[in-house]
């Protein structure tokens, strides 16, 4: 296969850093991280380290001189863009900066990109750009369903999928997969002695997610955390999500790099197609990591839907991409021995 010049920014975050573990784990293309280490973590690049030797730039994607330099510069062919802010309640509070360090900086880079003649791009987008969905269809959201945000950081995701479909358009050169994240969580899935034992994970401070919350208060770090809202439409009332192993979603990015040699730019949901609610999800929690916590009934968060389940057949047919830990139980017990860690 031939070796490839791969840039992957916010490669020191979640899920860039699990695609950079096993891009040094797996393959030979020779790597670059690029990160401002805003919330990406110098100890997950150390780790990332051990495994082969990369290039790493700290750069902020606002500057844009620096990154028309680096792109003119590298002659990368394929760029692995992570790097944004990912915070709905935050990108309510304060959209422009949402709107710049997303879609702003995005539409920089695929400019420097193309000058440089960069040939494929693969973009982090979110099942955030279906909005509050009325109604899940019984197969789940295909990639078809009406894409309608309901929070900026939905749409500065949305505004940029434009971004590189309009680009694509105009320039045959350039190629795209963009994936559409349903619930990332869990972590590096690592054994040493036959134990489970993450050696990157999600470091992001104040969490917010169901998976994480859970997981801090799995280890004591947390005293206890609140199910939002138990009257909604679903079986138990509890929200519904389909909870995907980072590492799987990291396997499909790897695919996406030999896809996109041979097949045409598309955009693919990455999820399980499977929902389990809050309830379950807590009570796998506990019981993968023998603990009991408090948990709270509160009141729903504004502009959570009832339920988001993808439907996955495009991913699974079209990129014959399989998923390796689907296992909530699985997902629950890495992210508790991360935090543990
Ligand atoms: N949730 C909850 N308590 C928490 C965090 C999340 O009940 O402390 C619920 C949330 O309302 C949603 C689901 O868990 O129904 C997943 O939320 P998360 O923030 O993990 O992801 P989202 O789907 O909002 O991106």
């Amino acid at each position: 296969m031939a070796q490839l010049n791969i840039l992957i920014t916010g490669g020191a975050g979640y899920i860039g850093s699990h695609v950079a573990k096993q891009l040094l784990e797996t393959t030979t293309h020779n790597i670059t991280i690029l990160d401002n280490l805003s919330t990406g973590s110098t100890k997950t690049l150390d780790t990332l380290k051990t495994m082969r030797e990369f290039n790493f730039i700290e750069l902020d994607l606002k500057e844009f001189a620096q990154v028309a330099d680096v792109l003119n510069t590298n002659n990368f062919d394929t760029i692995i863009h992570f790097a944004a802010s990912i915070v709905v309640p935050e990108s309510v509070e304060n959209p422009l900066k949402y709107y710049m360090n997303n879609t702003v900086n995005t539409t920089n880079l695929i400019k420097c990109g193309t000058d440089a003649k960069i040939k494929r791009f693969i973009f982090s987008s979110t099942a955030a750009v279906y909005g509050e969905p009325s109604e899940v269809p019984k197969d789940g959201i295909d990639e078809n369903y009406l894409t309608l945000p309901i929070n900026p950081y939905g749409m500065s995701k949305l505004m940029s999928e434009r971004v590189i479909q309009d680009t694509a358009l105009a320039n045959k050169e350039f190629k795209f997969v963009i994936f559409r994240y349903f619930n990332v969580a869990g972590a590096d899935i690592n054994y040493t002695d036959d134990k489970l034992t993450p050696r990157i994970g999600q470091s992001f401070p104040n969490a917010t997610h169901l998976i994480k919350i859970a997981s801090e208060c799995a280890t004591g770090k947390r005293e206890k955390m609140a199910i939002f809202g138990d009257d909604f439409n679903t079986l138990d009332g509890t929200g519904v999500r389909d909870y995907i192993h980072v590492d799987d979603l990291a396997s499909a990015h790897i695919k996406a790099i030999d896809y996109l040699l041979e097949n045409d730019s598309d955009i693919f949901n990455a999820g399980y197609g499977r929902g389990y609610s809050v309830k379950e999800v807590i009570e796998t929690m506990k019981k993968v990591t023998n603990t009991n916590f408090q948990v709270d009934n509160a009141a729903r968060r504004a502009g959570d839907p009832a339920a988001l389940i993808s439907n996955n057949t495009k991913i699974k047919t079209k990129m014959h991409w399989s998923p390796n830990h689907n296992d909530l139980a699985l997902i629950c017990q890495s992210a508790f021995e991360w935090e543990n860690y």
